[in-house]
């Protein structure tokens, strides 16, 4: 990344910090959101497996599964002490097995893993290099018992922008394998890049999925949030602990305000 992306993402950290003294966040069930640990690169997305661990240190013991989260959210009051913590993965590479699946296991958290099926099925490489996790791999990570699958779409489709027809194929492919090479079923969904459906696209996930995830970088609020329009805070490597401690407290919202405006311009063209 150049240097003057660098500074940009300092600005927009600095001023989102400083927005949340200005308004505190509201308190209610953070969902965290994931990509790479510990694939070498540079980018935003992965991090470096020191910062993983030292992250997943810091929450242990607050994390619960997703549907342990979406029964206490859909309760009309928040449960005592500190509110959950969820922690999701998007996309599918082998690094989620090889890397971040020991980190979880060490500190026995709980994740929920969000599965674009064909570039597992057909072994296909995702953007940036990303090495696609194999269906036995994900097999054995899920006899941890701490890792549930989810659907990300079978191609990574915006889900925006596509036909109806193709709307039910990229859901019902998706479920359909997991269900088959997994032997379990998919019952929650992620909208790819966190754009929110079409009408329809909604009406198709509402049919299938107990709940949907998009981004939002704030806390879901216990009796006030639907399943359907879950927030999720994306971790990002410059976050460090720092700006990730706002996150975990439902902080950093104003970082996702400028994120969803800058990805309407970068995916104004874009199917996937
Ligand atoms: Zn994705």
């Amino acid at each position: 990344m150049a240097p003057a992306g660098g500074v940009l993402r300092r600005v927009v950290k600095t001023g989102a910090a400083a927005a949340d003294r200005l308004r505190a966040p509201a308190p209610g069930v953070v969902v965290l959101l994931y990509h790479r640990v510990g694939t070498g690169g540079s980018l935003e997305i992965d991090l470096p497996v020191d910062l993983f661990d030292e992250q997943m240190a810091s929450i242990a013991g607050r994390v619960v599964p997703l549907g342990t989260a979406l029964e206490q959210l859909s309760g009309p009051s928040r449960p005592s002490g500190e509110p959950a913590l969820v922690v999701t993965f998007d996309d599918g590479t082998a690094d989620f097995v090889d890397t971040a699946l020991p980190v979880l296991e060490r500190h026995r958290i709980p994740a929920t893993l969000y599965l674009a099926t064909r570039f597992v099925e057909e072994q296909r490489e995702l953007p940036d290099d990303g090495r696609p996790v194999s269906w036995s791999a994900l097999s054995d990570a899920c006899t941890t018992g701490l890792v549930d699958i989810g659907s990300h779409t079978h191609e990574h489709r915006l889900m925006d922008r596509i036909r109806d027809d193709e709307i039910c194929h990229e859901l019902d492919r998706s479920i359909e394998l997991i269900q088959d090479r997994l032997g379990r079923p998919a019952p929650d969904f992620a909208y790819p890049k966190a754009v929110a459906g079409s009408h329809a696209a909604d009406r198709e996930v509402r049919a299938r999925f107990r709940s949907a995830a998009l981004a939002g970088t704030r806390a879901n609020r216990h009796g006030a949030t639907d399943p359907f329009r879950l927030a999720r805070s994306p971790v990002q490597r410059s976050d460090g602990m720092r700006y990730f401690r706002r996150k975990v407290d439902g902080g950093m919202a104003l970082e996702d305000a400028l994120r969803s405006a800058l990805n309407r311009r970068r995916y104004a063209n874009a199917t996937s």
